[in-house]
């Protein structure tokens, strides 16, 4: 049973990688995908706007089969997947195969990853437009992000440049959405629900062949995110613990009062929401051990904090 991929640097990160181990025997949880399941949940980028190494931007994988759709893309997202592709034979992250993706809300810690996402694939080959969903406001940044970069796609498309046998690679169709079903193919429905941010800002439900997963983005707690699980198999959700929240200046104390989750909120949420598994991200805390047990007294359901390269 592996519960994070971690490296512990120190005997409290290894006390707190043996108490999660612990934790996950006691409740019985069974955090790796089933060998059956056809669904994985790769963990592209846990973190937040912090630029911390070991947590890249906020980036999720909903693998069926090999075929990816991505969640969010913060800084680092290609050469994330990249490296889920090579060490972990994740053949649907191979960067080539990217192309669809959906965005929770447009905040830059979610979207720096953007421009890696159109052209570093498009560079080493991939021939086919992006399908990319999200809020208003989603078409506006995509067409910056290609006027911006417009030198480089003329360098490449123009008849010296090495890409000009496959010039749609970059382009974009950007989908604008509201709550409701806004994607379907042959391995995935994928519905939207509103969630409650600074801004215009949406969560999201995967229901495959075999799994239910609810990813909520950044949000204040939301009767929506416990409609959209309502016993889901996975819920992937934000947290900040009470003592992190009280090194932070008194702003952005009352901006997480209404715009994230703290821990006590989402232990409550995840009663009523019922997920087999919870998956903490995008979590802010004083250590590991804060988050851990601040989970652990409030919530008796199956949770795990997720690690950057977690497969679930
Ligand atoms: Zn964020
Ligand atoms: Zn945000």
């Amino acid at each position: 049973m592996r519960v994070n991929t971690s490296r512990p640097r120190s005997s409290t990160a290894l006390l707190c990688a043996l108490a999660l181990l612990t934790a996950s025997f006691a409740t019985g949880q069974q955090p790796q995908t089933p060998a059956t399941s056809k669904t994985r949940i790769v963990l592209l980028g846990t973190g937040t706007p912090a630029p911390l190494p070991d947590r890249s931007g906020p980036a999720t994988a909903i693998v069926v089969d090999d075929t990816a759709y991505l969640v969010d893309f913060g800084p680092g997202v290609v050469r994330r997947a990249s490296a889920a592709f090579s060490d972990k034979d994740i053949k649907g992250l191979e960067p080539t195969k990217l192309r669809v993706a959906f965005v929770t809300h447009l905040h830059s810690d979610h979207t720096v990853g953007y421009p890696d996402f159109i052209f570093t694939p498009w560079t080493v080959g991939r021939r086919t437009p992006l399908e990319v969903y999200g809020p208003k406001g989603l078409k506006a940044m995509t067409g910056h992000l290609l006027e911006a970069y417009r030198v480089d796609i003329e360098t490449r498309t123009n008849p010296d440049g090495n890409q000009r046998g496959f010039p749609e690679g970059h382009q974009v169709n950007a989908h604008e959405i509201g709550p409701g079903v806004i994607y379907k193919d042959a391995n995935v429905t994928v519905t939207a629900f509103a969630t409650k941010h600074a801004m215009e800002s949406y969560g999201y439900r995967f229901d495959t062949a075999d799994r239910s997963v609810v990813i909520s983005g950044d949000t204040n707690p939301t009767q929506a995110t416990i409609d959209a699980c309502r016993g889901c198999d996975v819920l992937i959700h934000e947290a900040l613990t009470p003592a992190w929240l009280t090194t932070r200046p008194d702003s952005f104390q009352q901006f997480a009062g209404k715009y994230h989750t703290t821990t006590a909120e989402l232990a409550e949420l995840a009663r009523k929401a019922k997920p087999r598994l919870l998956i903490l991200y995008h979590y802010a805390s004083m250590s590991s051990e804060d988050l851990f047990d601040e989970m652990l007294a409030r919530y008796a359901g199956h949770f795990v904090i997720g690690r950057d390269f977690d497969v679930y």
